[in-house]
């Protein structure tokens, strides 16, 4: 069995021996139905979170205010949450009153959509008091009660049904379709991080553009910080469609960023707003400029210059976006060919050459500089384009040659 059930079950076991209710709750209770492998199993259960931390021996109080011990069992954590309802919601992102309470159907009530409202328990017998398994089976995406009401209370609810769109391939209810293109203004409230959070996530799904169109769909997006005041052009769905080809998160972020800032120049201030960790905007940049200046011709060449340059996943990400933008007409066989230099190149990297730094400083005899990483990048170059064995005499040779020339 899955690790990771199997300690919610030890957790969900032990409570019950000694009197308490427990059960598996939320997203790994639909994945199962669908089939799906969870990402991880949560409990819930009427014991107090003192109770919880007295129990095991491993625990960690992540949020007791809210009713949440992680119990680490067999090195698992696993978040046990005590039933509890919410309400009065503080600027549209926390309750202000959280309520422990006794009963499983309450604690489901004020969970987000019919699919994560359910419970199982330790038999396998599922808790589904709101018409989860019946949406699920429709592959319908509907809140519990008053879809206003509950996006109103927590607009990230919103940008979640999109992303579940994108996971589940599920379509909106009729009228959770209706409360978000009333509410989504409340969207303007919520958190830059709570949202990439969420489009990351979009970013590992099977259906990315059922999710993005619900972003772009009726304007969504100028609501979603740090989306908002952005210059957009009116994506179509075949522009939309084209997520679904792209390689990874990087190449998407790259997609995204054509789409929401029109061509300006600002490409990377946007960038960092969205405070991602910097080696992702570095080579979200990398991506989006080489796609956007891709030449209509490449020679062998300047195709592995660029190589050199960027990396092979480099080159292959921005391959992939150049075509959805319709730069490169088709991308296999531009692919091949630069998988085919790439395997060609000699040397791909400076510690693969025979020589390094401390070699060329004692043959020229000069104080260290930055000259050094360009020579020992010349040398790369000419070594990578099979001008230039991988020997260290030639290539001390030809260092010596290019720093006559350049001096
Ligand atoms: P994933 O598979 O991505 O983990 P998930 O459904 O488990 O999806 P989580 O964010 O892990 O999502 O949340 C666990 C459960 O908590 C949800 O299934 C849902 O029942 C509830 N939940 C999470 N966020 C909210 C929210 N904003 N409003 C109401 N309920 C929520
Ligand atoms: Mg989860």
């Amino acid at each position: 069995m899955n690790p990771k059930r199997e300690a919610a079950l030890y957790i969900i076991n032990k409570l019950e021996e000694i009197g308490f209710e427990a059960y598996l709750v939320g997203g790994c209770v639909r994945d199962e139905v669908l089939k799906r492998l969870p990402q991880d199993y949560d409990v819930a259960t009427n014991a107090l979170p003192q109770k919880v931390l007295s129990l095991f021996s491993r625990t960690v109080p992540t949020g007791l205010k809210h009713g949440t011990v992680t119990v680490i069992h067999q090195n698992i954590p696993i978040e046990v949450t005590t039933f509890r309802t919410e309400s009065d919601y503080q600027d549209f992102r926390h309750p202000n009153k959280v309520e422990f309470v006794s009963i499983l159907e309450q604690d489901l009530a004020r969970r987000d959509f019919t699919m994560n409202a359910m419970a199982q328990d330790r038999n396998g017998k599922i808790y589904d008091f709101y018409g989860g398994l019946t949406d699920i089976q429709a592959g319908l995406i509907r809140t519990v009660g008053n879809p206003e009401e509950r996006f109103a209370e927590d607009p990230l609810r919103i940008v979640r049904a999109a992303r579940f769109a994108a996971q589940l391939q599920f379509t909106l209810d009729k009228k959770t379709k209706q409360a978000i293109h009333k509410l989504k203004p409340l969207c303007v409230h919520l958190s830059i991080e709570r949202i990439i959070a969420e489009i990351e996530k979009i970013w590992q799904s099977r259906a990315i553009s059922s999710g993005i169109s619900l972003l772009f769909e009726d304007d969504l997006i100028r609501f979603l910080p740090p989306f908002t005041h952005w210059e957009y052009q009116k994506a179509t769905r075949a522009q939309l469609e084209k997520f679904d080809q792209l390689k990874d998160r990087i190449v998407c972020w790259a997609y995204l960023m054509n789409l929401c800032t029109n061509g300006s120049k600002d490409v990377e201030l946007k960038l960092l707003q969205m405070r991602l960790p910097n080696r992702d905007i570095q080579a979200i940049l990398q991506c989006y400029h080489l796609a956007i200046d891709w030449p209509a011709e490449i020679t062998e060449e300047h195709g592995k210059l660029m190589l050199l340059q960027h990396g092979w996943i480099g080159v292959q990400r921005a391959i992939f976006l150049a075509t959805a933008l319709g730069r490169i007409a088709v991308s296999k066989p531009i692919e091949a060919k630069f998988q085919t230099w790439w395997q060609e190149m000699p040397v791909k990297r400076l510690k693969e050459l025979q020589i390094n730094g401390r070699d060329l400083l004692k043959v020229l005899q000069k104080p260290a500089g930055p000259w050094l990483k360009e020579k020992l990048n010349e040398l790369l170059q000419q070594v990578a384009l099979g001008r230039l064995p991988n020997e260290r005499e030639d290539l001390l040779k030809e260092g010596c040659k290019i720093d006559a020339l350049h001096s």
